[in-house]
């Protein structure tokens, strides 16, 4: 896990107050350095998978760095675009899209990855081969532990069977569709190399029957550490096992072929807290609870898929160990962490939730009518930098149309 910034982190929660959603950029342009290290030998993409973290700032930072963005909805097309990108540096990924919203994307001149057959077909139907596409393919990979964020199993929603290769085939003949890329997204947090080679051996099997490819997507699924000796994916080697099976499938297909990523947490996860301040420590008959001035409103991962967040006790560091459970302020069940070991927390302290770049704020509502949290940016030595601001009351009331049941009845 990395250093923890703790001066810099209370000096934002001084000036900009909690909840506060905090990101370093200094981290996220060092995960982005060692993809880029790992794939030097080869021509290889990177899509930022933006539906990890949007805020404009973040968006602005990957393209300096370099990297496309994978984008999941039009709107994320278009913040990509507002953000400064070109529109062949985004790719859009969608699933249970309509076929107008599929247009839409095509109009904006972005790469599409088509997820289904009937829209292909539909797609193809319309405009031949007038617009490259790429091809999601599903291989019935399961990977990952958990079966929620995983999206290479059987019973997976998404892409298109490999056992309905020959379908496929049938549609781009029948059609004249331009495919020029085909797609895998296996799921999160895959922890084993092997398991992208099997993704990749399923994609080149694939491959054969698609002579005019000019890339490769394996998707993410890149682990990043949670807890303290925790591993993340190891990058230098997933690179290497990689480029080895690319070179000598290119060297048998005939023509070079772009590989490509779309890492959302390898990114964002760690470069991201989420800091809160205990409102309240209460001891019952068999636990203490520390309860914080944030909930799962704000970070769902912990209730949603049980995921461990590693939390720092900011302001008392070195205070005697006790167990706590780490609680929100949400009207429903709303745990942080269980029986956590924390320097002695105190009300008033200013914890910090850890991994919370990736899906954290992007997940946030105003649930329990408590606004959404502000962000802030922190780049080297500057001061701390308000990326976006905290949402008022006034938000909460935007867009409602005020009905009176009173004049309705007078009638
Ligand atoms: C969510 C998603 C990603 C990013 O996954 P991470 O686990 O955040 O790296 C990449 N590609 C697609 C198609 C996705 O839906």
């Amino acid at each position: 896990m990395n250093p923890l910034p703790t001066p810099a982190l209370l000096a934002a929660a001084a000036e900009f107050g909690t909840p506060l959603y905090v990101y370093q950029a200094d981290v996220i342009r060092a995960q982005y350095h060692k993809l880029t290290t790992a794939f030097a030998g080869h021509p290889t993409r990177f899509f930022y998978a933006c539906k990890s973290l949007t805020n404009v700032a973040i968006l602005r930072l990957m393209r300096e760095l370099g990297a496309g963005l994978d984008c999941v909805s039009i709107n994320e097309v278009r913040l990509g675009l507002y953000a400064g990108f070109q529109p062949q540096d985004l790719l859009y990924t969608p699933n249970s899209v309509t076929f107008d919203e599929l247009v839409a994307a095509k109009d904006l001149g972005v790469n599409l990855n088509i997820d289904n057959l009937s829209l292909l077909e539909r797609f193809g139907a319309t405009f031949g081969g007038s617009y490259p596409v790429c091809v999601r393919l599903n291989p019935h990979i399961a990977a990952g532990g958990n079966y929620k964020i995983s999206t290479g199993h059987i019973d997976s929603k998404f892409g298109i069977s490999i056992h309905q290769l020959r379908h496929l085939e049938r549609v781009v003949r029948g059609t004249g569709l331009d495919v020029r890329g085909l797609h895998m997204h296996t799921g999160s947090e895959i922890k084993d190399v092997s398991v992208y080679l099997r993704a990749l051996e399923v994609l080149f099997e694939a491959a054969r029957h698609f002579p005019g490819l000019d890339y490769l997507d394996l998707g993410s699924g890149f682990k990043v550490p949670y807890q303290p000796g925790d591993t993340e994916t190891d990058m230098t080697e997933l690179g290497q096992q990689i480029l080895a099976a690319f070179g000598a499938f290119e060297a048998e297909y005939g023509r070079p072929l772009e590989a490509r990523f779309e890492p959302g947490k390898y990114l964002v996860s760690e470069a991201g807290y989420l800091l809160a301040e205990v409102a309240t420590v209460k001891h019952t008959t068999a636990t203490v609870f520390a309860g914080l001035n944030t909930g799962f409103n704000h970070l769902i991962r912990p209730m949603m898929y049980e995921s461990y967040h590693h939390i720092s006790n900011l302001s008392h560091p070195h205070g005697p160990e006790r167990l706590y459970t780490v609680v929100g302020n949400i009207c429903e069940t709303d745990t942080f962490a269980w029986d956590r070991r924390l320097p002695e927390v105190r009300e008033g302290d200013i914890l910090a939730l850890h991994n919370a770049g990736a899906y954290g704020f992007e997940m946030s509502s105003s649930f329990n009518s408590r606004p959404r949290p502000a962000e802030v940016l922190l780049d080297g030595d500057a001061p701390p930098r308000l990326i976006r601001r905290r949402q008022t009351f006034e938000d909460l009331l935007e867009g409602q149309i005020d009905y009176q049941l009173s004049m309705s009845n007078e009638q």
